[in-house]
């Protein structure tokens, strides 16, 4: 009797993607905070106070039963809820039933965004400092992020030419993350129109993560790329209520397209999550329908006196800080601080400023390609005041 060969596979082992696949810098600070009992200015967690509104509006969602899957694209009544606020306040106009899907935040947006309009090979150009999400999720699809770096010695203006020398026949998209995490950059109308000749030109999508669009500051103005002349068709709008609510935790998050886009990226939302939970999409719902104009003047009236507080606090224990137009994060410069900080690169100086303060930062490396940010910190300033108030004061002691 002949033997069956034993057919061998690949064997045990990752996959391809894998090893590269590591924990995020973000969350690996978050963990050594807690073990050491530190102020978290680490993690863009939010953790200022939800909405009452909101928050009752959850607990009755429990309460009346909606508890059970919805459809793919959502509720009826929030992809209403959100058509009506950014026609409001963005000019742009959204039909709630073609053009729009309630996704498992903006992170599952921007996945069933990839997934439904790129290839394995595919390349997308994102602006450095980058969030790192972005680069992430590219890469577990294959699709190759390209980096085009803002200039850091002019509070990270863009150089259009950069944009028109990274373009490759394979390039399928720009991603515009703006407000932005983590340099709080808010992209200026002659930027993004810069941008739209570029992707009328060449044929690309924009993809435009407008997560932090209600924190801006000062002079700044936040303008959707979908608002230029033209552009509805080919830009890919992705937020959410994440941070609007502080509601990390509830996954609530949307994209508004061309409905000619609507059905794959909602086949892969549907895919991947099936939908966002149910009772949040209600209470979100009826947080956008209450809360107006003045709610969002108030959070980023609040916010700008936390940026001034942090901004401060940062500039007395001898940091140079960037100012943030919007968003919630300070990128600081450690270079005046001497060796105040151990280590070799920004992510062991973090972990130095966590011994020496109680307070936990980002290495800027996060978001920059290898062995770009080590002289920069990641600080987050959406925390309760006493919070970052200690935060303050403990930084301060450190020279
Ligand atoms: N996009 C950017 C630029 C972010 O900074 C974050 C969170 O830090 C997210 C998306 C995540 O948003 P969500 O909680 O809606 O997935």
């Amino acid at each position: 009797m002949v033997e069956a060969e034993v057919v061998r596979g690949r064997g045990l082992g990752l996959s391809g993607l894998a090893p590269r696949v590591a924990q995020s810098e973000i969350r690996a600070m978050t963990m050594e905070s807690d073990l050491v009992g530190g102020v978290n200015l680490a993690q863009g967690v939010c953790d200022t106070e939800v909405p009452a509104v909101v928050l009752e509006a959850a607990k009755t969602a429990m309460d009346e039963g909606h508890n059970i899957y919805t459809r793919m694209d959502g509720i009826a009544r929030l992809r209403r809820a959100i058509a009506e606020k950014t026609e409001r306040m963005q000019s742009i106009v959204v039909d709630p039933e073609r053009e729009v899907v309630v996704t498992s935040g903006a992170t599952g947006a921007f996945h069933a965004v990839a997934m439904a309009l790129f290839d394995p090979g595919d390349e997308v150009l994102l602006f450095e400092p980058f969030y790192g999400y972005h680069v992430g999720t590219l890469r577990s699809l294959r699709v190759v992020p390209v980096a085009v770096e803002l200039d850091g010695t002019a509070n990270w203006a863009l150089d259009i030419e950069k944009v028109k020398a990274a373009i490759t026949p394979k390039t399928r998209a720009i991603v515009v993350n703006t407000p932005s995490n983590p340099a709080g950059k808010v992209f200026t109308r002659t930027e993004l129109e810069g941008l739209a000749a570029i992707a009328k030109e060449h044929d690309l999508f924009i993809l435009t993560d407008e997560i932090y669009e209600h924190f801006i500051y000062g002079e700044a103005r936040h303008i959707s790329p979908a608002s230029l002349d033209g552009m509805r068709e080919r830009t890919i709008i992705m937020s959410g209520y994440s941070k609007t609510f502080s509601i990390t935790g509830w996954r609530i998050g949307y994209i508004i397209a061309d409905a000619k886009w609507i059905p794959a990226i909602g086949y892969f939302s549907d895919l991947l999550y099936v939908c966002a939970p149910a009772p949040f999409q209600h209470a979100t719902a009826v947080g956008i329908e209450r809360l107006g104009k003045t709610f969002y003047a108030g959070l980023a009236m609040e916010h700008e006196v936390k940026r001034e507080m942090l901004l401060s606090a940062l500039r007395d224990a001898g940091f140079d800080p960037y100012v943030p137009d919007g968003a919630y994060y300070i990128l600081a410069s450690m270079k005046g601080l001497g060796d105040v900080l151990e280590g070799e690169n920004a992510a062991q100086r973090s972990r130095s400023l966590l011994r020496k303060t109680g307070v936990a930062a980002v290495g800027g490396s996060a978001f920059f390609r290898a062995g770009k940010g080590e002289d920069l910190l990641r600080f987050c300033f959406a925390k309760k005041d006493d919070d970052l108030e200690e935060a303050c004061r403990r930084l301060r002691s450190l020279t």
